[in-house]
């Protein structure tokens, strides 16, 4: 069977090396040895100011919105993994969709200012797939509107725009280290600020509000990561650079040798140091992409529909229609892609999409 992914797991025996330093410090939680060295490596890394990391990605959705979006309307994209739009809805903030840009996949920043009202406290754009949403045109109109902006960086582990980390674009970043994702914790994430003020209220934010043990800084909870979780963040990052050679390779394959002619591929941003987190195609139709599915998944293979249906077609939701995000979120699929696949398997693939289309 191959499926669209497949985690990547160190050798059991650095896990093992890294596990015994928690049982040796007799120490699981709480922001311990492994977790302090954790965030160390990847601000280092990923060149960024500051880094916390977390629990899982959306938590940290959650806490950014609860302390720039303040129960107000919240602009943002209908293409993205539903915990864009569930966290709003769940910090009791209100969704307001803007489409997207038909090759970038990033929300249009040439139709948010319509979509600006007196109500309106933040903007939460998705980097999809490690696109980098159009930064520097986005920051122009939070700064004219007074608006703060949250990026919901889950897919973008090492991407850089214009030399700079992407996490360090906005006011607040986040990004997800699920088992699914680029680089991984099991389940896990991170959330990013290069604001000295706003770190400092993320960072009681995820801890109950902690001021020491026993005063309080304000209202929190809890989004920390544990040892275990840290144990596996640290065995992983030395493979990162393997990683992304094995997942370019991957790629290159993909757009050499599928019929390019009849499907669209991802166009990356300008200036993007991107980082190979998916291979999305879009099909002509969603009968092309239906038949393309059903055939390979007769032969075991199991791409996955990222990112159907459009979030502003969910019933809590409730938004407005966004054409282009309906459109492509009906035709898009994206194909396996991990480090292992052999290249039978990707000869297999990209035969039974060609024969198909
Ligand atoms: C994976 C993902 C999340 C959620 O991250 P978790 O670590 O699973 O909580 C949020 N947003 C996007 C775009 C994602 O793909």
């Amino acid at each position: 069977m191959i499926n669209v992914t497949k985690v990547f797991l160190p050798p059991i025996k650095e896990y093992h090396k890294q596990l015994q330093r928690a049982w040796d410090n007799q120490w699981l939680t709480n922001r311990g040895e492994l977790v302090l060295e954790l965030e160390e490596k990847l601000k280092r890394h990923l060149e960024v100011s500051n880094i916390i990391v977390t629990n899982n990605g959306t938590v940290p959705l959650q806490i950014a919105l609860k302390i720039l979006g303040k129960g107000g309307e919240v602009i943002t994209t209908p293409f993205s993994y539903v915990a864009t739009s569930a966290a709003i809805v769940w910090e009791n903030c209100k969704p307001i969709f803007v489409d997207i840009h038909p090759e970038y996949l990033t929300i249009d920043e040439t139709k948010i200012e319509k979509a600006i009202t007196s109500k309106t406290t933040a903007i939460l754009a998705t980097h999809v797939f490690g696109n980098p949403c159009n930064v520097n045109a986005i920051e122009l109109i939070a700064k004219k509107h007074d608006l703060k902006v949250i990026y919901d960086a889950a897919h973008c582990f090492g991407v850089k725009y214009n030399d700079k980390s992407i996490f360090d674009y906005g006011d607040i970043s986040t990004c997800s280290f699920h088992a699914t994702k680029l680089f991984h914790t099991g389940e896990g994430g991170a959330i990013f600020s290069k604001d000295i003020n706003l770190q400092h209220k993320l960072f009681y934010s995820h801890n109950f509000g902690h001021n020491g043990a026993l005063a309080f800084h304000g209202v929190g909870i809890n989004g920390k990561i544990s040892e275990l979780q840290a144990a596996m963040g640290l065995s992983v990052l030395p493979y990162m650079d393997e990683i992304l050679f094995e997942r370019k390779k991957i790629i290159d394959y993909y757009g050499t040798n599928l019929d390019l002619l009849q499907i669209q591929v991802l166009k990356i941003r300008e200036n993007t140091l991107w980082n190979y987190s998916y291979y999305p195609i879009v099909c002509r139709t969603e009968e092309q992409l239906l038949r393309v599915e059903k055939k390979l998944n007769e032969n075991k293979i199991f791409p996955r529909r990222y990112f159907y249906p459009s979030l502003n077609t969910i019933e809590y939701t409730k938004g407005a229609m966004m054409p282009i995000s309906e459109s492509i979120s009906a035709r898009i699929l994206c194909l396996p892609l991990y480090v292992g696949i052999s290249s039978q398997q990707l000869k297999t693939i990209v035969s039974i999409i060609n024969e198909n289309l």
